[in-house]
This record gives structure tokens, C-alpha cells and sequence, in this order.
């Protein structure tokens, strides 16, 4: 546990978190996984898939220095002796990665670094299995998307993550706008949004999650943004949906829209709100989240005009989605996302029980989940995927998030249930590698770090056993299940070898041997308190 945050610009959802006497997650401190950083680092013959949308080459020698990538060499051709001539000269560490795929490290553009809802559950996880589940599932980057444990936690965890003192992604940190009635509200005025947003910048922040608020608010707010160049999303919350909906944001300079909310209202043409049952109450998480499932069927038709049209302004917006379909997974199938393989071993006890049903928990509304809201919630995905699908073949720019920690879903698998969904929608596996990639990376303001493998980027990283494209299911921590043709036994084949991040090379057997231990001991401790 840490300190008690301050009254800072960046900290008012933790200290009302702290206020409420709940927990606020324990950073890392230090780092026992990973070697490097090396002064030359070599990738030597690996099948390059860049991550720019461009199809596989290689075999190809990839050269680092000092976490930069300095040279990508060509050293033949497939089924030929390597070209000795053409390799670059020796490394101090090196790896083979002849038969193996070099993709760029994976970009999650909404994660949380837990939250402190979860210590109303028991123990909660450290910082620490929340970055390996991520680095072991490939997530170099993630964008932290409220800094639920307040901006200053989430500053010093960038900072580490930046000087290798700690395993984890480099941070990228948004800070809670709190300027939500129904949420939380300090903020007024026009001009304490410009106070607070000046504040948080000085203090170190990317950009700004928002939930919401009064118009005035958000114009003023979103301009403001735009002056001292901050980036933003916005989960358009349900109570603020009515009185702007997401192109009215995007409008104002808004940078993504998370998740679908204010989507739907975008796309009313006989309605101008939601119709919703007498009973609605948005505090009953039940009623919020079966009701949610109904907004795209009240809304503009697939490939009518007013749809094309509402495409073309997003468009003209070069504006972003980020759909973080993956968290809303178990809507449609709650078996599924409830029974997944990686459960028994990889969920922290903790975070079981506070998935499990209750009638105050976040996304716990499963005590009268039915077949009509599984039925709606699978049109509703139908809906919302064939939108993204058609902006996406149009030019525009759809991200990979996973929002996981909520609704079943856990670091790392969950990114990677996100690749899956963004091909269900439509994406070929290379459209979704990109996405994943350097959409992303673009999206942050990062493209010309980190998002493909080019020289003169950070060395961030995956090699893989197989070839991603082939199965996305290959990059689960449990792997995907195949048949062994010479033994007859069925394995679990799993694809990513090494995540590299900035140079750091760590190895995904051991990340992923760590949070297997992790957890056993968060069962033990459960099992020894109800003792
Ligand atoms: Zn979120």
C-alpha cells in the first residue's frame, strides 16, 4: 500500500478511493525479470512482420543498440543457405530467431493498472502480475487510462518503467477529469478545467481520460487540450450521452472514443435518445449494462446514408475508436468468458471474487443475466463491428484496448481476446497486427518510437515460436490447443518466445512462471484467512 495521495491535479479518484477506506494498488519497486540492456543486441534470421500492414519477409538480421534498433539486414532468401556476407558482425547477446516471426511490441490503448474497487474484494494484486501478465501476452505500451491510483503513483511507475528499474510497459499516464455529476465533481468551471488541466500537464501527464460532463465543460476543456497538447478519451458515459454524443465530441477536438458509448446516439435518425424501459435506474448495473445492449439496434441501419454519412465525419476527423470489444465479452457469452483456460491458474484470487455477482461491485451484474441479453448483446457486437469494420476499410484509424480487470476478463489474455474480436469483425490478421501496432502507437503520439520495427525506433520487440498471423489464440499465455501429429498427444502451442522492450529482453516462460506463483500464493492467503 502507499501513502495516502495528495490533494494534487491528477489525484481526486484515488483520494476518494482512500476516503472511502478502500486500497490503492502496491507499485513495483524493483525488477527481477529481464536481461539487458545490451550494448549490441542481434535478432539473427527472423521472418520480419513490421507491423506498418506490409506482408512477412525475411530471413532478416535485426540489429539494437542501446534499445535502438540501428539496422535491419536482409541475409537471404527462404529455403537458401544464409548469406554470411550480409550479416552484420557479433553482438554481446544474441538471439536465434531462424523459423521464428519478429512483430513489434503490442500497444493496449486502454488499460488500468488495477484499481483500488478491487480491495473491496480481498487482497488485491500488486502492480507487479498486472505488467507480467501484460509483457508475457506481448503489451510493450499501454496507455493508462484514468490513473485510478492517482497520477503521482502512475508518474513514478512510468518513470521506473523508463530506466528499466522495474518489469513493465512504458506508461503512457491519463489522468480522471472529474467534472462527472453521478461519479465525481470538483470541477465547475471552464476555468478550473483549465487550471486542473494546466496542473496535470506541468506534473507530467500525456493526456486526459474523460467520462463526461456538462458541454460547456467539455468544449472548454477539449480546446484547452488541444493548447497545451494533451491527448484524450472519453468512456462518453451513459448519464452524458444524452446531451453530446461522440461525433459532438470528436467535433471538439476529442482524440478517441472508448469503448461504444455515444456511438449509437451518433447514429439515431428516428430518435434523438435512447428509449429506455420505465424501470431504468443507470446505478442498478444490471439495468446499465443489459440496457447498453440495445442502443445500436435503435440507430441508423448498416450502409444507409445516415451511416455513411456519420462515417464520413469521423473520417474527415481523423478520429480514433478504441472498441475494447474484449471487455464486454461475457455480455454475449457469459460461459465462456467464465470458464476461460487461464482462469484456474492465472486470476488472482482476489479478482475472482470481485468478477462474481454482487449488487455493488463494477460490472458484477450477473445475478439476472438471461438469454435475451446474451441474444441482444450478440446484435448489438454485430452492429457495432460492422460500423468499425467499414470505418476501418475507409481510412480510419480503429485501436486495440482491453480495459481488462472488470467483466471476467484479466491483463494480458484479455488484450489478446482483443485481436481475436477485431478479426471477427473483419479485419484480416494483418489489419489487426496493425492495429495493434503502429494504429496505436500513432494514437499516443508514439509513432516515431515505438509501433513498427524501423531503424532509429526502440527496440520493442516479440519473437515467436510460430507465426501470429497464422492464430492470434497462439499468443495466450495457455496457448492455443493443437494436435502433435508424431505422439498423437494434444499441447497447448504457445507463440511468443521473448517480449524486448526498449532492449530488455525477458523471457515469457518466466513472466508467465512468476504470475502462476502469484496466484497460488493469493489462494493460499485466501485460503488461510477463511480458515
Ligand atoms: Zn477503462
Amino acid at each position: 500500500m502507499t501513502a495516502k495521495p495528495t490533494t494534487a491535479a491528477g489525484e481526486e479518484f484515488a483520494c476518494t478511493a482512500v476516503d472511502a477506506g478502500m486500497l490503492l494498488v502496491e507499485p513495483a519497486t524493483q525488477r527481477n525479470r529481464g536481461q539487458g540492456p545490451f550494448n549490441r543486441l542481434i535478432l539473427r534470421g527472423a521472418t520480419v512482420i513490421d507491423g506498418t500492414g506490409a506482408p512477412p519477409w525475411g530471413p532478416a538480421d535485426i540489429v539494437v543498440e542501446a534499445g535502438r534498433i540501428t539496422s535491419i539486414k536482409s541475409v537471404g532468401t527462404p529455403g537458401m543457405p544464409i548469406v554470411a556476407a550480409h550479416r552484420p558482425g557479433p553482438g554481446d547477446h544474441e538471439i536465434d530467431c531462424h523459423g521464428k516471426f519478429v512483430t513489434p511490441g503490442f500497444v493496449d490503448c486502454h488499460a488500468h493498472i488495477g484499481t483500488s474497487l478491487h480491495s473491496l474484494s480481498g487482497a488485491m494484486a500488486p502492480a507487479d502480475y498486472v505488467y507480467k501478465l501484460w509483457l508475457a501476452h506481448g503489451v510493450t505500451t499501454v496507455r493508462e487510462m484514468g490513473c485510478f491510483n492517482g497520477l503521482g503513483w502512475t508518474l513514478d511507475q512510468k518513470a521506473k518503467s523508463e530506466t528499466h528499474t522495474i518489469a513493465a510497459p512504458r506508461i503512457l499516464a491519463y489522468p480522471y477529469f472529474p467534472a462527472v455529476n453521478d461519479m465525481l465533481k470538483v470541477i465547475h468551471t471552464p476555468d478550473e478545467a483549465q487550471t486542473w488541466l494546466r496542473t496535470v500537464k506541468d506534473r507530467g501527464a500525456d493526456g486526459v481520460k474523460f467520462f463526461g460532463g456538462p458541454p460547456r465543460l467539455m468544449q472548454a476543456a477539449l480546446a484547452h487540450c488541444a493548447t497545451l497538447g494533451l491527448r484524450s478519451g472519453c468512456h462518453h458515459a451513459q448519464q452524458a450521452v444524452a446531451r453530446m454524443n461522440t461525433l459532438k465530441t470528436a467535433t471538439w477536438g476529442l482524440t478517441s472514443q472508448e469503448h461504444y458509448y455515444g456511438l449509437p446516439e451518433a447514429l439515431f435518425e428516428e430518435r434523438t435518445l435512447q428509449d429506455y424501459q420505465p424501470d431504468y435506474n443507470y446505478n442498478d448495473e444490471y439495468l446499465r449494462f443489459s440496457v447498453a445492449g440495445q442502443g445500436f439496434r435503435q440507430a441508423a441501419r448498416p450502409g444507409s446514408q445516415k451511416w455513411k454519412d456519420v462515417l464520413g465525419q469521423f473520417l474527415d476527423l481523423d478520429f480514433t475508436f478504441v472498441p475494447t470489444f474484449s471487455i464486454y465479452d461475457a455480455n454475449r457469452d457469459l460461459m465462456r468468458a467464465r470458464r476461460a483456460d487461464w482462469h484456474d491458474e492465472y486470476t488472482w484470487a482476489g479478482l475472482w471474487k470481485y468478477f462474481q455477482p454482487s449488487r455493488g461491485g463494477h460490472g458484477a451484474y450477473w445475478h439476472r443475466w438471461s438469454v435475451t441479453d446474451e441474444v441482444q448483446w450478440k446484435e448489438q457486437y454485430r452492429l457495432w463491428m460492422h460500423f468499425l469494420n467499414d470505418y476501418k476499410n475507409l481510412g480510419g484509424r480503429v485501436c486495440t484496448g482491453s480495459d481488462s480487470g472488470f467483466i471476467f476478463q484479466i491483463y494480458g489474455f484479455g488484450f489478446v481476446r482483443e485481436l481475436e474480436l477485431l478479426q471477427e469483425a473483419g479485419f484480416t490478421p494483418l489489419e489487426v497486427l496493425s492495429a495493434a501496432t503502429s494504429k496505436g502507437a500513432e494514437l499516443l503520439g508514439l509513432h516515431d518510437e515505438v509501433g513498427s520495427i524501423d531503424v532509429g525506433k526502440c527496440a520493442d520487440l516479440l519473437v515467436h515460436d510460430q507465426n501470429p498471423l497464422s492464430d492470434f489464440k497462439l499468443l495466450y499465455g495457455t496457448g492455443a490447443m493443437r494436435l502433435d501429429d508424431a505422439s498423437h498427444q494434444v499441447e497447448m502451442r504457445r507463440a511468443i518466445r521473448y517480449t524486448v522492450k526498449a532492449g530488455i529482453v525477458y523471457e515469457v516462460a518466466e513472466l508467465l512462471e512468476d504470475v502462476r506463483n502469484m496466484v497460488a500464493f493469493s489462494k493460499e492467503a485466501e485460503r488461510r484467512e477463511a480458515a
